[in-house]
């Protein structure tokens, strides 16, 4: 009985400490990459030279990336919603985030 109470209180508390750490160590991300993800093609084929569309949109708020047509399999149609949706959602300094096709 004893020994069922100690495995019960120490794995609770390293539960809660688990659960402490990460709140604490969270790493909050930027929710427009997920969002300019979704306008790309999807293909996930690396020929923008990243190694995948998450990767490509996180360069492109980076403002590494210069012609959005470094997408290769990308149309007139993901370029130009990409470019509305920079518009729309510019950093919280309020910098507008300026690529091309
Ligand atoms: S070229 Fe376009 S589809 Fe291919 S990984 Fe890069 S962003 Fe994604």
């Amino acid at each position: 009985m004893e020994a069922i109470l100690t495995l019960g209180l120490l794995g609770g508390l390293l539960g809660l400490g688990l659960a402490f750490a990460s709140e604490l160590l969270k790493v909050v991300s930027d929710p427009r990459i997920e969002a300019i993800e979704k306008l790309l093609p999807g293909i996930n084929c690396g020929a923008c030279g990243y190694p995948g569309c998450a990767a490509f949109a996180e360069g492109i708020l980076e403002e590494e990336v210069d012609h959005l047509a470094s997408c290769k399999p990308g149309k007139d149609q993901h370029y130009n919603a990409i470019i509305q949706y920079l518009k729309d959602h510019p950093n919280k300094d309020g910098h507008i985030i300026k690529t091309s096709k």
